[in-house]
């Protein structure tokens, strides 16, 4: 049986260290990390990301603001609200829930967000800066994979390391953060050809797909170490990617679902927020 990599327990183990830095920050500097949150309409499943985002927040400490717009509120009183927030002092941290009504421009706005508030590390430039240089923010999920990964696995470097999608917030970044660690990266997506063969190599497995079951048992190696980012929900519960019950009899370790990368995505939102007051050039 593998390690089972206890998310939970890991994020509640950071977020106990954000929440004493930001007691000490208040106390000695008088500061305490304010996270605005622009929500559009009524999406359900944005709605609980929200709520859990406000959730952490609280119980670290840092004061969330939230702005609701209706479904069909215009490109041009988003952007006027974006600018307001990046102008104002108080205001540490900007997130925008995505996804946006297809009436809107995300791209668009999302490069509004001043990068230096951009907690969420997906504005452009920051995202640019993994290829070349340092962001000033990391996102948020492929932060918390490489730290699931480094209670591991000892050095990444030098590691055969797998991703399977290519997505901006998941797969493309997380690949080039493993780079950066020195990892040898291979990427697939839905067009690579003999996905079981590339994956069955892989030190460390990182998926990110959307399906439920998609990795299973004959797919990996016993020493692997696997990284289970799907969240599919199925009838009144939620599945990864990976087939649990199989893989987690061969392979070294593994993130359940739910309970890994999840609760590690929004205390990296919370670490992210708390480093924009440490910056202070906002
Ligand atoms: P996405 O935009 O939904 O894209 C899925 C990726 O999987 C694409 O790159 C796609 O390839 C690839 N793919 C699809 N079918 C494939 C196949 N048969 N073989 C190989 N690759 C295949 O990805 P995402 O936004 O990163 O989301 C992936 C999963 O992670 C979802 O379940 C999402 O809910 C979850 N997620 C969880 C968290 C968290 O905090 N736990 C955060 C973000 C996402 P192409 O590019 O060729 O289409």
């Amino acid at each position: 049986m593998a390690i089972i990599i206890d998310g939970k327990e890991i994020a509640r183990r950071i977020r106990q260290e954000i929440a004493q830095e930001v007691k000490r920050l208040k106390v000695e500097k008088g500061i305490t990390p304010i996270l605005q949150v622009i929500m559009v309409g009524d999406n359900p499943a944005s709605k609980l990301y929200v709520s859990n985002k406000k959730k952490g927040c609280k119980e670290v400490g840092i004061i969330s603001k939230e702005q609701v717009f209706p479904e069909n509120v215009s490109e041009e009183e988003l952007k006027d609200f974006i600018h307001s927030v990046n102008h104002d002092k108080s205001i540490s941290g900007i997130l925008l829930q995505l996804p946006l009504p297809k009436h809107l421009n995300e791209e668009k706005l999302i490069s509004l967000i001043d990068p230096k508030k951009d907690v969420d590390g997906i504005h452009p430039l920051n995202i640019g800066k993994l290829v070349s240089g340092k962001p000033y923010y990391y996102p948020c999920t492929p932060l918390g994979i490489i730290y699931l990964i480094n209670e591991v696995v000892k050095d990444i470097s030098g590691k055969k390391a797998v991703v399977i999608g290519r997505s901006k917030i998941v797969g493309k970044p997380v690949s080039l953060m493993l780079l950066s660690h020195n990892a040898t990266v291979t990427i697939c997506h839905s067009k690579t050809e003999e996905l079981g063969k590339i994956t069955s190599e892989a030190d460390i497995l990182v998926v990110a797909v959307g399906k439920p079951n998609f990795i299973t048992a004959d797919m990996v190696n016993k020493n692997a170490v696997v990284i289970d980012v799907g969240t599919n929900k199925l009838e009144n519960r939620y599945v990864g990617d990976v087939d649990f019950p199989s893989v987690s009899e061969k392979v070294y370790a593994i993130t359940p679902v739910p309970g890994g990368v999840g609760p590690m995505t929004v205390t990296f939102l919370l670490k992210n927020t708390l480093q924009s007051v440490k910056d202070g050039d906002f």
